[in-house]
Parts: C-alpha cells; sequence; structure tokens
C-alpha cells in the first residue's frame, strides 16, 4: 500500500515538474517564440511545396543524416568530407535557392501591404474588377479569332518581380483595345507576357525566366508560352490567361491547374466569352458575378422573345448587353 503511495507521489511530483511548472512560467515572450517558429517552420513547409524543391530537400535531409551517422559511428573518412561541405552548405543552399529565397522574401514584404491596400479599396472595387476582366475575356477571343497568341499575366497578392524579365515597363488602363494592339503578332510587344498589377498593366513583352517542367499529360504536348504560364502560377499566386497562337485555344492557369476550353462555341454558334470572364471574376473577387452584380431583367423583352438582357451594375451603369438568354438559367 505504502508503495502506491509512493508511487503516487513520484507521479504527482514528476507532473508538477515537467508539465505543471513549465506551463505556469510560460510568458508572453515564450508565446512570441513558439509563434515566430510556426511561422517559420509554415514558410519552409510552404517554400518546399510551392518551389517544387522536395527532391533537392530530400537530397540535402540524406546528407544531414549520414553526416549524423558518420559522427555517431565514428567513420572518419567519410565524416571529415561532410564537415567541410557542413561549412560550405549553407552558402551553397543560398546560391542553389538564390531566386526562390529572393522570391519569398519579397512576398513577406508586399504581402502585408497589399493586404491593407485591398482592405481600403473593397468598396467599388469589384465593378472595377468586372470591368477589367470583362476587357481581358474580350481581348482574349478577339485574339483568338485572329489567330495571335497571348500570355496575361494578373497578379494578385505575390509580385513577379525577379521572376519574371523587365520587358516594357507600362502604366496603362486595361483596355481590350490595348490588349488586342500589345499581342497583335507584328507589334514589337506581342513577345512575352503583359503583367497586370492593382488593375492596371505594368509591364509587356516580360518573359518568365524559367518554364515549368511538368510532364504530365497535358503539359507534355505543350510548348513554351503554356509552360511559362504553368511556372507563374508554380512560383506565385497569380492568374494567367493563355491564348494560343497555334490552335486559338484560352485557357485560365491558376494553381498549377491548366483549365482550357474557353473558346468553345455555345449553342448557337456564338462564343461564350461570359465564362472566361465569369471565371476570372470568381477567382479574383471569390464571388460569382451573380452574387455581386445586381441583375435587372427585363422582363418584357424576355416575355417578347427577345433573347437579349440588360445586366446593369451597382451604379445603373449596363454592363453586359449581349448575354445570352440562356445565361437567364443561372440568374
Ligand atoms: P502556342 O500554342 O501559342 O503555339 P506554345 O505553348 O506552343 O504556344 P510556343 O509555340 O513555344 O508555345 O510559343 C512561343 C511564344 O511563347 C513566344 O513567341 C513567346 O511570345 C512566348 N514565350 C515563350 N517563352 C516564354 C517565357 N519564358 N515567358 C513568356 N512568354 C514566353
Ligand atoms: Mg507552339
Amino acid at each position: 500500500m505504502q508503495g502506491i503511495t509512493e508511487f503516487w507521489n513520484t507521479l504527482v511530483e514528476s507532473f508538477n515538474d515537467y508539465v505543471i511548472f513549465p506551463i505556469k512560467s510560460i510568458g508572453i515572450v515564450d508565446v512570441i517564440d513558439i509563434a515566430l517558429l510556426a511561422c517559420l517552420l509554415y514558410m519552409i513547409f510552404k517554400f518546399i511545396r510551392d518551389r517544387h524543391v522536395g527532391r533537392i530537400m530530400l537530397g540535402l535531409g540524406a546528407i544531414v543524416l549520414i553526416y549524423i551517422l558518420s559522427d555517431v559511428f565514428n567513420m572518419i573518412a567519410i565524416g571529415s568530407i561532410l564537415k567541410n561541405f557542413y561549412v560550405v552548405g549553407i552558402m551553397v543552399v543560398c546560391v542553389i535557392f538564390q531566386p526562390e529565397l529572393r522570391a519569398v522574401l519579397e512576398e513577406v514584404g508586399s504581402t502585408s501591404l497589399n493586404l491593407r491596400k485591398i482592405k481600403n479599396r473593397k468598396d467599388g472595387a469589384n465593378s472595377e474588377m468586372l470591368g477589367m476582366v470583362e476587357e481581358i475575356s474580350a481581348a482574349a477571343f478577339e485574339l483568338s479569332a485572329r489567330g495571335d497568341g497571348a500570355l496575361i499575366v494578373i497578379e494578385r497578392s505575390s509580385r513577379l518581380r525577379s521572376q519574371m524579365t523587365e520587358g516594357v515597363a507600362l502604366d496603362a488602363k486595361v483596355s481590350r483595345q490595348l490588349l488586342s494592339n500589345i499581342f497583335f503578332n507584328k507589334s514589337p510587344l506581342h513577345d512575352g507576357a503583359v503583367i497586370i498589377r492593382d488593375m492596371k498593366i505594368v509591364a509587356a513583352s516580360s518573359k518568365s525566366k524559367s518554364i515549368s517542367e511538368s510532364d504530365d499529360a497535358q503539359m507534355r504536348r505543350l510548348g513554351t508560352r503554356h509552360r511559362a504560364a504553368l511556372r507563374i502560377t508554380e512560383i506565385s499566386d497569380a492568374i494567367v490567361v493563355v491564348v494560343s497562337e497555334e490552335t486559338g485555344n484560352i485557357s485560365i492557369v491558376n494553381n498549377k491547374i491548366l483549365n482550357r476550353g474557353y473558346q468553345d462555341i455555345g449553342k448557337n454558334g456564338k462564343h461564350k466569352s461570359n465564362d472566361l470572364r465569369d471565371d476570372l471574376y470568381k477567382l479574383m473577387t471569390g464571388n460569382s458575378v451573380n452574387e455581386d452584380v445586381y441583375l435587372s431583367v427585363n422582363v418584357d423583352k424576355a416575355v417578347a422573345g427577345d433573347d437579349k438582357i440588360d445586366i446593369v451594375n451597382a451604379e445603373g451603369i449596363d454592363i453586359d448587353d449581349s448575354m445570352e438568354k440562356e445565361d437567364t438559367d443561372s440568374v
């Protein structure tokens, strides 16, 4: 019986020493310390996941493991070689990952600023966004019909700086005419990508410094324009619209996924440009067009069999007078 009591007392003492005491002594500095460590681990995880450097990390992990084992089992030859590697290893990692590390630091620096900007501009920004995606969609269809290729990068929270060549700097409102002009195949700016930042065209003829090496079935047949688009979404959260010069295909590339088929012809023989516009709007704002826009359906017209409906935004400005009647099903 005494043995059980002694055991119990020891248990309670150990619990106090190793659990209660450390918890009581946690201060605000420790909480901040843990939070910062969690952020750092999250950033490392995101870095490995987003930049596809898993294999390189695995290689480095294997070298560290061999080094530890050589130390434990006293393997002098391999241990001394790896000891030297360890010294220069950090520098090697910095050199190998220089572009990625730079991109991560740029992202960290720009995210908080972007969030504030987005918050300040939220009111009224959605109708501006709708106008912008409308222009991009119209330009994409015009280019596709004309047989010109295009690469339109719409930045979201992360900035694409070191990963793209500078191209030609612009500061222009997004319009279908300007996009159509830039990607006209005789235009000096048609080669490369247009970059849209904060609803403005900030660069044209900018090239992605690397292209995706994805060899999944869908990508195997695609050339450098589509691979550059995919790469851009591998290293950032941008949304990319690609128009294929060869096939006229229009695609949205988002989060390493390429969605094709926006140039499909609708039932009545008309292009479904509204699908492209609506999907871009949804990706940019998280809401569907119908949730955000006040729809005014002219019932008289519909009853009379006129297949056009008027869609106006909150300010009563007509945003699309060409939407087909079939689209009213989804209203
Ligand atoms: P398409 O379907 O239009 O032929 P694709 O995916 O087959 O496109 P290519 O035929 O190789 O690709 O397209 C070449 C064009 O892609 C170039 O003229 C250039 O405008 C663009 N391009 C190629 N590499 C890049 C890059 N790294 N960044 C941006 N644009 C690029
Ligand atoms: Mg091609």
